[in-house]
């Protein structure tokens, strides 16, 4: 061991999640021993980053992480927004952005919808950002809103496609009525939200704040969010949606990688019990996201806590949703070894 070095990564994984952060490393001028297999595979020559590899097709990977110089060396963000849901870049843009910032790792996480996968992949293509093709799935649980992200599934998987349609007609359905409520109080209509929708492919509560915005009933989105938008407020209309352990299975067989998105953000309104966690684990949910700006420093220890209770990583991310909302890229990271071993569970490969 590293002195100081707290990981002895050991986990099962494939080939390309580690190819691409031995690259990583590389790119910041760091040094490496790869086994024998990786180098043969060409482009892995030497990196900070140890790792061998045992058996056929890569079937394991035992590593050793050089921590002290490890930490920050790879960037991965696996929770963001594009126009197709509820963010204001284009998949291309966002690609530009995450670049820009420095990531080497992104995964595309629209609300319901795959919609961004195509245009997001041919931008990620050789840009130097790895794509995780995701979705933040809509769920529900304890009478609650719940986000479940779902990582590499099948985006032919036809119970999985079924159930995020029913999420994107279940927003609409409640999009309309909640305008009909704010339309009482405030001077906005449904037009005039969609128009703040644009290409969107659902119309969401951010751009029910924007129209707010426009309209000066509140400065900001954040603070429309913190207030006449909250969860717990009298114009907000629940999704009627799926079920959150009936997702996380549907996200499995569909050979997707189930995530808690942001469990304790009690900004966002209540917040599901221990036992409901407890049961989306045992449906199969991968890991719990614990860095994400709606938990404070003591959220973020609670999560963790029940995280390794139950014994399943933490992820951390930004949520960026673009110029509309405060989250930056990057803000929060996921460390590699946790991005590994979720990659290595996916139907579909990164793109690179
Ligand atoms: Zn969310
Ligand atoms: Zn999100």
């Amino acid at each position: 061991m590293v002195p100081g070095c707290t990981r002895d990564a050991r986990h099962a994984a494939g080939p390309s999640a580690t190819a691409e952060i031995a690259r990583a490393v590389m790119r910041r001028g760091q040094t490496c021993a790869l086994g024998s297999r990786f180098a043969a595979a060409g482009a892995l020559t030497p990196c900070t980053y140890s790792t061998s590899v045992k058996g056929w097709g890569y079937p394991l990977v035992v590593g050793r992480v050089d921590c002290a110089r490890y930490p920050g060396s790879v960037r991965i963000d696996l929770h963001t927004h594009t126009r197709y849901s509820d963010g204001t870049d284009t998949p291309a843009e966002l690609i530009g952005n995450a670049r820009a910032a420095g990531l080497d790792v992104i995964a595309l996480t629209d609300h319901d919808t795959t919609a961004g996968w195509a245009e997001a992949a041919n931008a990620a293509r050789g840009s130097g950002v790895a794509l995780v093709r995701g979705a933040e799935v809509s769920t529900r649980a304890e009478g609650m809103s719940v986000h479940i992200l779902s990582y590499l599934h099948d985006p032919d998987d036809a119970d999985l496609a079924t159930l995020l349609a029913s999420s994107r007609s279940a927003r609409e359905v409640r999009a309309r009525r909640m305008i009909e409520g704010l339309s009482r109080d405030f001077p906005i209509t449904w037009e005039a939200v969609l128009a703040q929708a644009q290409a969107a492919n659902a119309v969401g509560r951010p751009h029910m704040a924007d129209a707010l915005v426009a309209v000066g009933s509140v400065p900001s989105r954040d603070e429309a969010f913190a207030s006449i938008l909250h969860a717990s407020g009298p114009y907000y209309v629940p999704i009627d949606v799926p079920d959150s352990a009936q997702a996380v299975r549907a996200i499995r067989a569909a050979g997707g990688v189930p995530v808690l998105a942001h469990p304790l953000a009690s900004a966002r309104g209540r917040v599901i019990g221990e036992g409901t966690m407890a049961e989306l684990v045992e449906a199969g949910l991968a890991a719990f996201e614990a860095d994400h700006r709606d938990h404070d420093a003591a959220t973020r220890a609670k999560v963790r806590e029940l995280a390794a209770r139950w014994g399943v990583p933490v992820t951390g991310s930004s949520d960026y949703h673009g110029s509309g909302k405060l989250n930056r890229l990057g803000e929060n990271l996921t460390e590699p070894d946790v991005y590994e071993s979720l990659a290595a569970q996916g139907h579909l490969e990164v793109i690179k």
